[in-house]
């Protein structure tokens, strides 16, 4: 271990060098070979590899959501940081940043070793799924048709507005959700949308991991549509509120309906670029060689993947605005029960959980199947 750390940097590799399962396509060059201690996969960090760009493109995009995110929090009159009207957007937090953490380390540390590639890829299809969830959380408690304050723990404007309150105009809660959402969706979405949207990432996260070791050929096209089904999901109160406005989200209206279809249209726009980069493989494909270090394509692609991210940011963000402010309508009467620890972090360490479970169970066969083929190469 010492002689490992004390070499002096190892040459970096062509692709016909390395074993083939760590080459990427039209990549041709500045490939670590898979035996790296940590501490030279962190040093290589500052090296130029084709792993470099990959790695910086999610490690210093971490800095930069923590700054739009923790920018809502030095917003005037906001409730504080750890009021239960916050969880499902600290979950959100929790996704996002497993998520560029996972991705980024991965690329930084997969060349330690073949199991240890094979798991750190794992980890990072995981997270992808986690931060949907973290998305739908915060899509369900702001974005939802029926989203609203919590009865307290809040500036209510109930509390400050009562004339408004008792006005006669106001219909009852419940007539106001049969008036204005319609019942299959109000259904769906109180019962289903946040199961629905766990057991689909669940099953994104066994594809993803299956396409390591099978199907191989189609394994951009097969990871990059797996995770489409995710943001339809996630996405279903965005398009319900863009298709059929709710008179529950009057604030909303008002206030960021302005921006929720801007910031959502980005938002989509910047994921279909970044599927066009990982699945053509452009721009490598038309120069192999020429893109192995700076600029090929899944450096794109995450930078892409992160604009999304970051219009998504925009866009709750605009809605918990709307949604906490005092001058809010008497309309915003929560018709959802508010945040709880357990429908909100509850739900998301139980995911977390169930995807370790699925990542340990893949990295146990990955690792059976390297000794087995240790033990094929001896007898021979
Ligand atoms: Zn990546």
């Amino acid at each position: 271990m010492l002689l490992r750390c004390s070499r002096p940097s190892q040459p970096l590799l062509r692709h016909t060098d390395v074993p083939q399962r760590v080459t990427e396509s039209f990549i041709l060059s500045g490939y670590r070979f898979p035996d790296y201690s940590l501490r030279e996969c962190l040093a290589s960090a500052f090296r130029p590899t084709n792993e470099t760009g990959n790695f910086w493109t999610h490690f210093l995009a971490v800095f930069v959501f923590a700054f739009h995110f923790l920018e809502l929090f030095w917003w005037e009159d906001q409730p504080a940081l750890s009021d239960p009207f916050f969880y499902p957007f600290w979950n959100y937090f929790i996704g996002v940043f497993c998520l560029l953490m996972a991705s980024s380390m991965a690329h930084l540390l997969n060349s330690m070793s073949l199991l240890i590639r094979e798991i750190c890829f794992f980890v990072d299809y995981g997270t992808i799924s986690a931060y949907t969830v973290g998305s739908s959380l915060a899509y369900f408690y702001y974005i939802h048709p029926q989203a609203g304050l919590p009865g307290t723990g809040l500036r209510n404007t109930t509390q400050e507005r009562p004339q408004v309150l008792e006005g006669p105009s106001l219909p009852p809660p419940s007539s106001q959700s049969s008036s204005s959402t319609l019942p299959e969706f109000h259904v769906f979405f109180e019962n289903f949308y946040i199961p629905s949207a766990c057991v689909v990432a669940l099953l994104c996260t066994l594809a993803c991991c299956c396409t390591r070791q099978r199907w191989r050929r189609y394994r951009y096209v097969i990871r990059t549509m797996v995770f489409l089904l995710p943001f339809i999901v996630a996405s279903t109160p965005v398009f319900y509120r863009l298709l059929r406005p709710s008179q529950h989200s009057a604030v909303s209206l008002s206030r960021s309906s302005a921006t929720l279809a801007p910031f959502f249209y980005r938002h989509c726009f910047w994921l279909l670029v970044s599927a066009l980069f990982n699945i053509s493989k452009f721009p490598e494909r038309l120069s192999p060689g020429k893109f192995d270090i700076w600029g090929h394509s899944h450096q794109w692609f995450h930078c892409f993947t992160f604009l999304s991210i970051l219009d998504e940011l925009h866009m709750i963000k605009a809605e918990i605005r709307a949604l906490a402010l005092p001058l809010a309508s008497p309309l915003m009467q929560p018709l959802l029960p508010g945040p709880t620890l357990c429908s909100t972090y509850g739900v998301m360490f139980a995911l977390q959980g169930c995807i370790g479970a699925i990542i340990s169970w893949f990295a146990w066969g990955a690792c059976r199947s390297r000794s087995t083929q240790a033990e094929h190469c001896k007898s021979h």
